[in-house]
C-alpha cells in the first residue's frame, strides 16, 4: 500500500482564496489573531502566519498547513505585542511553499513592513517587471511583494504616503493589511471585490475577511471598511482616509453564493440570508414535482433550505461529507470505482432511496464530482433526479483572487444546460440567469462582479492569461520548501 494524495478540488468546488485578520490595542494580540484565523480556515489552507509587534519589534511566524497544526502555545508566546496580523493562504498566485506564506516581512527605508493580501492584483507582472529591469530582487512569487517595492523605493518619508503611492499604481483586488511597528492599515480596493470588516472588542480594534473572525473572540461588528477607503489603526483609534479615484463597486457575488461562512456578515449583509434568497428565488424559477430537496453539503445547505421553503418540498439530509480527510490516503489495494468522491461523499439510502429528489448546488465547476454523487444516488435507489443551481453557469475564469478552472476545464463554457444534464444523467436542470440572480439578492444599492458567469470584468486584466495567473513570476521547475 502506497499513501497517494487527495487533491483539494475534489468537491469540484473553486478553491478559497485567503483570509486575513488583525487586532490593535490588546496586550493578547497574537492569540486573539490565531483564534480569527481558526475561524477564517475555510478561505485557505495551505499556509498561515502571525506577525505582530510591541512598538519595537516586530515578531513572525508562519508554516505550511492548516492553523491549528502550525501554531502550538510556545509560537503564540514568542509573537508579543499590543498589534498583530494574520493571513491564511490559498495560493491564486504564486505555489505553495513557506516563502509565500503570508503576512510578508521585510525591511526597508520606511522601516519594516509587513503585509498581508486578500486578492489579486492584475497588473503585478508588468509592475514586477519594470522593479526588476531596475534591480529589485524579490523574495517570493507572490504578486503581493510588489506593493512592498513601490513602497521603498518612492522616496517618500511617511509611511502612509508611501503606501497610497504605491497602492495608486497596483490594479485589481485587494483587501489588505498593513503593519509597521505601531500601527496597522486595512485597506479595500476601490472596486471592493473582497470583503473586509471592523469589529471591536473592548478598547481594541479589530479587522477581518469576515465577521465569523470576531464572534469566535467576542468583538463586536461595527461595520464594513468601504471600497476604496483605508483605514489606520493605532494609539488614536480609528481614522478613515479616501485617497482612490473612486469606482464602479463590484463586489464579489461568488461570497455570497459560496465562498464566505454562512454565520458571517460581509458587504453589510448576512451571507445566511442572501444565500436562502437565491435558494427561494430558485425555486421560483425552477419548481419540479418532488418528494425531497437535498443539498450537496455544506456550502449548498443555505439555498436548499431555501428552495425547500419556497416550494414546500420537504429538506433533507441526503449526502453526508466527511469532514476528516488529510492530505493523503492509504490506497486500497482492490480498484474502487470513484474512490476520489466515495472517500469525501456518500449518499444516504434510508434518505433518498425511492424519492424523487431536487439536488440543489451552489456551482458546478468541471462536473465531473456531480457526475459522481448522481451516480451515488442512483445506486441508492433515487427514483428521479433534478438538480437546481443557485447561480448562473460558470463559463469564465476569475483573475480578482478566486481559483476557478480554466475556459476550458469550465463544463459551461463550452457545453449546452442539455448537455450538461446528459453527461450528468439527471432528469433535468437548471441555472439561475445572471438577472434572476441579481433581482434574488435584491438590494438596489450594491453592484456585483459577475465575470465569472457573463466574462464582463469590471477591471483590467493586463497581462493575466487564463493559464499563468497562479505562477505568473515562476519558471517551469519550482524548487519546493526552504
Ligand atoms: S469573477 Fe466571479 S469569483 Fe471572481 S470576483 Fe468576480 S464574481 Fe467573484
Amino acid at each position: 500500500m502506497k499513501p497517494i494524495s487527495i487533491p483539494q478540488c475534489d468537491s469540484g468546488k473553486p478553491r478559497d482564496e485567503c483570509g486575513i485578520f488583525g487586532i490593535y490595542g490588546n496586550p493578547k494580540a497574537a492569540n486573539l489573531t490565531y483564534l480569527g484565523l481558526y475561524a477564517l480556515q475555510h478561505r485557505g489552507q495551505e499556509s498561515s502566519g502571525i506577525a505582530s509587534s510591541d512598538g519595537h519589534h516586530i515578531y513572525r511566524y508562519a508554516g505550511m498547513g492548516k492553523v491549528v497544526d502550525i501554531f502550538r502555545e510556545e509560537q503564540i508566546n514568542h509573537l508579543q505585542g499590543h498589534l498583530a496580523i494574520g493571513h491564511n493562504r490559498y495560493s491564486t498566485t504564486g505555489s505553495s511553499f513557506l516563502r509565500n506564506a503570508q503576512p510578508f516581512r521585510s525591511e526597508s527605508i520606511l522601516g519594516p513592513i509587513v503585509l498581508a493580501h486578500n486578492g489579486n492584483l492584475t497588473n503585478a507582472g508588468a509592475l514586477r517587471y519594470e522593479l526588476e529591469k531596475k534591480g529589485h530582487i524579490f523574495q517570493t512569487t507572490i504578486d503581493s511583494e510588489v506593493i512592498v517595492h513601490l513602497m521603498a523605493k518612492s522616496g517618500i518619508d511617511s509611511f502612509l504616503d508611501a503606501l497610497i503611492f504605491a497602492l495608486k499604481q497596483v490594479r485589481g483586488a485587494y483587501s489588505l493589511l498593513v503593519m509597521n511597528r505601531d500601527r496597522i492599515y486595512a485597506v479595500r480596493d476601490p472596486y471592493g471585490f473582497r470583503p473586509l470588516v471592523i469589529g471591536r472588542l473592548g478598547d481594541s480594534f479589530a479587522v477581518a475577511s469576515e465577521t465569523c473572525a470576531f464572534d469566535i473572540i467576542d468583538a463586536k461588528y461595527v461595520r464594513e471598511v468601504e471600497p476604496g477607503e483605508m483605514v489606520e489603526l493605532s494609539e488614536n483609534g480609528i481614522a478613515s482616509y479616501r485617497p482612490f479615484e473612486k469606482k464602479e463597486q463590484s463586489l464579489c457575488v461568488f461570497e455570497y453564493i459560496y465562498f464566505s461562512r454562512p454565520d458571517s456578515t460581509i458587504f453589510g449583509r448576512s451571507v445566511y440570508d442572501m444565500r436562502v434568497r437565491l435558494g427561494r428565488r430558485l425555486a421560483r424559477q425552477a419548481p419540479v414535482e418532488a418528494d425531497i430537496v437535498v443539498p450537496i453539503p455544506d456550502s449548498s445547505v443555505c439555498a436548499a433550505i431555501g428552495y425547500s421553503r419556497e416550494s414546500g418540498v420537504p429538506y433533507e439530509l441526503g449526502l453526508i461529507r466527511s469532514h476528516y480527510i488529510g492530505r493523503t490516503f492509504i490506497e486500497p489495494t482492490q480498484k474502487i470505482r470513484d474512490f476520489g468522491a466515495k472517500i469525501k461523499y456518500n449518499a444516504v439510502r434510508a434518505s433518498v432511496e425511492g424519492k424523487r429528489m431536487v439536488v440543489v448546488d451552489d456551482s458546478i465547476m468541471r462536473g465531473t464530482t456531480m457526475r459522481k454523487i448522481i451516480k451515488m444516488f442512483r445506486t441508492a435507489g433515487a427514483k428521479e433526479i433534478h438538480v437546481r443551481i443557485s447561480a448562473p453557469p460558470t463559463k469564465f475564469p476569475c483573475f480578482y483572487g478566486i481559483d476557478i478552472p480554466t475556459h476550458k476545464e469550465l463544463i459551461a463554457s463550452s457545453h449546452t444546460i442539455e448537455e450538461i444534464r446528459k453527461y450528468l444523467r439527471v432528469d433535468s436542470i437548471e441555472y439561475m440567469s445572471v438577472e434572476t440572480m441579481i433581482e434574488a439578492l435584491d438590494e438596489p444599492d450594491m453592484h456585483f462582479c459577475t465575470a465569472c458567469f457573463d466574462g464582463d470584468y469590471p477591471c483590467e486584466l493586463d497581462e493575466m492569461g487564463e493559464e499563468n495567473q497562479k505562477y505568473l513570476f515562476e519558471d517551469d521547475e519550482i524548487d519546493g520548501y526552504y
